[in-house]
C-alpha cells in the first residue's frame, strides 16, 4: 500500500488532491529526489511504515500510532526529507549529480542513505560513458573536481 499526505491510497502514488505524481525530473544542481517520504511512503501489510517500498528503514507503525503523526513527526522520514545533494559525501563530487536518479533506498541497502547507489552509477555511466565519482573512488581514482572532457588534438595541415 502506498500512502500520501492526504491519506492512504492504493495502487499508486498520489498527492493530497488525488493528482498523480509526476515521474522523476531533473532539478538543477540538486540530486533528484523521488517521492519517498516527501509525498508518499510504503505501508507493509503489518502496518510498518517505510519511506518507500525499496527503502527498508522502519519509520513507524500505523497499529501503534496515527498515520498523520508518523508522517509529520517520524525522525526517520524527517531525516530522509532533509537530504540535500551537498550532504552526499561521494555524489556531491560527481559530474552526474544534476541528472542522476540516485535512489536513497538502494544506497541505504548498500550501507548508507547518503551514499551512492551503484545501480544508478551504472545507469549514468551507460548513458554518458563517463564514470561516476563512486566508480572512480572504487577504482582508487577519486578526485575533487568535475570531470573534464578530453579535447581531440588539433590537426596540423
Ligand atoms: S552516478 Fe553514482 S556517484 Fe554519481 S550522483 Fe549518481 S549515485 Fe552518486
Amino acid at each position: 500500500m502506498v500512502a500520501g499526505a492526504g491519506g492512504v491510497v492504493g495502487g499508486g502514488a498520489f498527492r493530497a488532491g488525488g493528482e498523480a505524481l509526476p515521474g522523476r525530473r531533473a532539478s538543477g544542481k540538486y540530486c533528484r529526489l523521488p517521492s519517498l517520504g516527501h509525498s508518499a511512503c510504503y505501508i507493509s501489510p503489518y502496518g510498518d511504515v517505510y519511506p518507500c517500498v525499496q527503502f527498508p528503514l522502519p519509520s513507524g507503525n500505523v497499529r501503534k500510532q496515527k498515520f498523520l503523526e508518523i508522517w509529520r513527526n517520524s525522525a526517520e522520514l524527517n531525516e530522509v526529507r532533509s537530504i540535500r545533494a551537498r550532504d552526499l559525501p561521494t555524489c556531491s563530487h560527481c559530474s552526474h549529480v544534476g541528472t542522476c536518479t540516485r535512489c536513497p533506498g538502494l544506497a541505504y541497502m548498500e550501507g548508507s542513505m547518503l551514499g551512492p547507489s551503484s545501480a544508478d552509477c551504472e545507469k549514468s555511466f551507460h548513458r554518458t560513458g563517463i564514470p561516476s565519482a563512486n566508480m572512480l573512488r572504487k577504482a582508487g581514482m577519486a578526485h575533487s573536481g568535475p570531470l573534464i572532457q578530453i579535447q581531440a588534438p588539433f590537426s596540423s595541415n
